[in-house]
């Protein structure tokens, strides 16, 4: 027997209108890329988000065809959002701190056909356009008075000249909740990047999850920050959650240094921001420096790299504000677990409760999480017992877009699949896992991955090297910068300055690596490949310069 009741799929579109209805004159304020301030409302942004879905409509683009955006968090990224996803089409979010070189990779593996960036970004996409067949229309997210002229690029078009020609009215239409809603590439151990491709389905079980009183806790009365960005796993899931649960969100555009995001939670009485450890280390800065308070901010989610116990102390202290360390993954949508303490454990001495604080949390509801030793053998929940951490759902990745490598998933002892995170992992006797260690051999600066194998791949390409390794060094700012560790052929006399002016012009700047060490040897494992664990100790005294 089936059970009686609607059935609705669950479709992006639906929150937007939901949005419009309930809480359609809560703010949506966004920092522009011009630097002025822009107050819109949820009405609003569903009303062109449907201006959007129109424009997309005469352009001739097919069911599940791409648009892609290389955007800050603003309010046009998020009319993009809705109106892609909602109409049909899949959002592909790329992130602009990659070299144009590997955009414009993605934009061909993902075929394109429109793109839409932020003009601080016209450079990149001076740089690549030309290689990218797929694209046939070019957005400027700008007013047409501010599309520059001569940029090279064909048939570029301003934002609202675009939408400004469709109306808002446009019935979205209805589909299967599995079909593909957003797409977004995350950096692999196996040279190219791969896309996870997200569904309408999973994207609204997730923002239900992310809203929970023991995740986010978010509500109409909140106003929200996602310092992290909306080209990187849809920042968090907030765009979707805020709608969600009504509340108001403030965008922060490209002014991401501490004053800047410091100014805008106060002059908006921002109660909820999420961001990356970095980020929040340059807000504390500011407020350290500057003798400053929050008056509004209440909680903050600290995720995307181990958050530091010092930070969740400042926060917690000095200003009063709940840090819920949270890990998650592309993969994830991103979230998997989060750090709310249970209520035995609220009347545990302050030490006793820092330590679990600084834990990444227990899985919320729709995450099921282990730990598997070699074997695929379930370990022990016992909080000492450490193997990789592998989670499943309906918002975990089961494959990668038009990927040749096959499942990533593994089979535990008893066949059950699950996807491998990579990461070395406990859990406590109370569900609460703590990331131990990196199985993988990125590189983690910034909160952006750093492909270890493109390092070593450009240092090999040198005519005078024979053999190179890519490792992360723990780094005060950035939580790690890359070193290559290479080995010279015989009779050759490259110096460090000769190899990294070698990186120039092949990846991004931020990607270079901070040094380079010359080994005689670099020690090799069984199959020939370069044993980083051995190196990492063999380096352990090494310090940046
Ligand atoms: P990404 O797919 O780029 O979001 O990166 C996911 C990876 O970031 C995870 O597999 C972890 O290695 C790392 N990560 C995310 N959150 C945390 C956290 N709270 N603590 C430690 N590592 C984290």
């Amino acid at each position: 027997m089936l059970g009686l009741m609607q059935d609705q799929p669950l479709l992006i579109s639906s929150l937007i209108e939901f949005a419009s209805r309930q809480h359609g004159d809560t703010d949506i304020v966004s920092r522009r890329v011009e630097g002025d301030i822009h107050r819109t409302t949820w009405r609003a942004v569903a009303s062109r988000s449907r201006q959007v879905a129109n424009a997309i409509e005469a352009d001739y683009l097919a069911f599940s065809e791409r648009v892609a955006t290389l955007a800050w968090n603003g309010y046009r990224h998020l009319e993009l959002y809705y109106g892609v996803s909602g109409s049909g089409r899949v959002l592909h979010t790329i992130n602009p701190r990659l070299h144009p070189d590997q955009i414009a990779w993605i934009v061909n593996h993902a075929e394109d056909r429109i793109l839409c960036f932020d003009l601080t970004f016209l450079p990149i996409v001076q740089a690549m356009h030309a290689q990218c067949p797929t694209v046939g229309r070019w957005v400027a997210l700008c007013d047409a008075d501010a599309l520059p002229a001569d940029t090279g690029i064909p048939d570029l078009v301003s934002y609202e000249a675009w939408i400004a020609d469709h109306g808002a009215t446009y019935d979205w239409p209805e589909f299967d909740e599995n079909t593909a809603s957003s797409l977004c590439y995350t950096s692999g151990t196996t040279g190219n990047p791969k896309g996870v491709v997200y569904s309408h389905r999973s994207t609204l079980l997730h923002a239900y999850a992310v809203s929970l009183p023991d995740a986010m806790c978010l509500s109409a009365r909140d106003t929200v920050l996602p310092v992290v960005p909306m080209f990187h796993v849809n920042a968090w899931g907030l765009p979707y959650s805020c709608a969600l649960t009504g509340a108001k969100l403030v965008l922060p555009g490209p002014a991401l240094d501490g004053a800047s995001i410091y100014e805008l939670i106060e002059s908006e009485q921002v109660t909820f921001a999420g961001g990356v450890p970095t980020i929040w280390q340059t807000l504390l800065d500011h407020l350290h420096g500057h003798w400053l308070k929050f008056s509004s901010l209440r909680r903050t989610v600290i995720g995307g790299s181990a958050c530091p116990p010092a930070m969740i102390d400042a926060f917690q202290t000095e200003f009063d504000v709940e840090v819920l360390h949270a890990w998650g993954m592309t993969e994830l949508s991103p979230l998997g677990t989060i750090c709310t303490l249970k209520s035995h454990q609220l009347d545990l001495p302050a030490h006793e409760q820092a330590t679990l604080r600084a834990k990444q949390g227990r899985a919320i509801f729709g995450i099921d999480m282990g730990i598997l030793d070699e074997e695929g053998r379930a370990l022990p929940w016992d909080g000492k017992t450490g193997g990789e951490l592998v989670v499943r759902g309906p918002w975990v990745a089961k494959d990668y877009f038009d990927s040749e490598a096959g499942s990533p998933l593994v089979r535990d002892a008893q066949g059950r699949e699950w996807f491998p995170t990579g990461d070395v992992a406990t859990i406590d006797v109370d569900g609460f896992m703590q990331i131990t260690d990196r199985s993988k051999d990125l590189v983690k600066s910034g909160g952006e991955w750093i492909s270890s194998i493109d390092i070593e791949n450009i240092a090999v390409a040198h005519p005078d090297i024979s053999l190179a390794a890519c490792i992360g060094i723990p780094h005060p700012k950035w939580d790690e910068r890359p070193i290559v560790v290479a080995v010279r052929r015989p009779g050759s006399v490259v110096s460090r300055e000769d190899l990294l002016a070698f990186y120039a012009g092949k990846t991004a700047k931020w990607q270079i690596p901070d040094d380079v060490v010359f080994l005689d040897t670099i020690p090799l494992g069984a199959t020939g490949k370069v044993m980083k664990g051995k190196l990492r100790e063999q380096l352990k005294d090494y310090r940046l310069p």
